[in-house]
């Protein structure tokens, strides 16, 4: 197999950027880069090693996968390995949690928080980006987000101080509905509670998601906590 150094082309300013110059081998000459009989040298990782552990460290990649995937992209590196290289590289300096809401966006406050267009009357509370992301895939809510940052654990350690809750319960006002899009889970109904107790007699409008039935699903095959909470958010035809 031909390995092809992922520095070569590059000038100085450029390797250091992406690092090569941290991970333990200093000369990133074209037969140094990527051979297989560097991989380790010193004590210290190759590059490819230092890649491995890195990918490794992503949701969903264990030790194989991340080779794998190592691989694959040093068979693409024109194509692939240094557009995101750069990609990256420029997400990682531009890209800022917006302090209003807690939304990622290169812009502050971002893209939703400034949108005129938007429903202002109500704030959808969520647990994480992700729990955001999967409601905008939707189109079906217009209104403003809340990004807590997780959710209430005291196995975690988790308190409200860490959590943007103060800044939530800051920017709320009376006229505005709060919905808690929390997962169905113990912390996060645990902390949608403590939010609905901490805006006790504050006027604001409270609501969560329903949990029941859900589209396409048959009654025979939900567990009976889904199927007794579908019964008691049973509604009128
Ligand atoms: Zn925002």
């Amino acid at each position: 197999m031909t390995w092809i150094p992922a520095c070569a082309g590059m000038t100085r300013t450029e390797k250091l950027r992406f690092g090569y110059f941290t991970v333990g081998v200093n000369d990133c000459s074209d037969e140094a880069a990527f051979s297989p009989s560097i991989l380790s040298r010193g004590g210290h990782l190759s590059e490819l090693d230092a890649l491995i552990q890195l990918l490794a460290k992503l949701p969903g990649l264990g030790p194989r996968s991340a080779r794998r995937a190592a691989l694959h992209l040093i068979k693409r590196r024109e194509t692939l390995m240094m557009p995101l290289a750069l990609a990256l590289t420029h997400a990682a300096e531009a890209i800022r949690p917006c302090p209003v809401c807690g939304n990622l966006d290169t812009l502050e406050p971002c893209a939703i928080c400034r949108d005129p267009e938007r429903d202002n009357t109500a704030i959808c509370v969520v647990e994480d980006l992700a729990d955001l992301w999967a409601l905008e895939r939707t189109g079906a809510y217009r209104g403003r987000y809340h990004v807590l940052g997780g959710t209430l654990s005291a196995l975690d350690g988790v308190g409200p101080e860490d959590l943007t809750i103060d800044r939530l319960l800051a920017r709320v006002k009376p006229d505005q509905e709060l919905i808690l899009a929390l997962n169905a889970t113990v912390e996060g109904q645990t902390t949608a509670h403590y939010i609905a107790d901490r805006l006790a007699g504050s006027g604001v409008k409270l609501s969560r998601l329903a949990q029941g039935v859900p589209i396409g699903g048959e009654l025979d095959y939900l567990d009976d906590g889904t199927l007794t909470a579908a019964l008691n958010a049973r509604r009128a035809l």
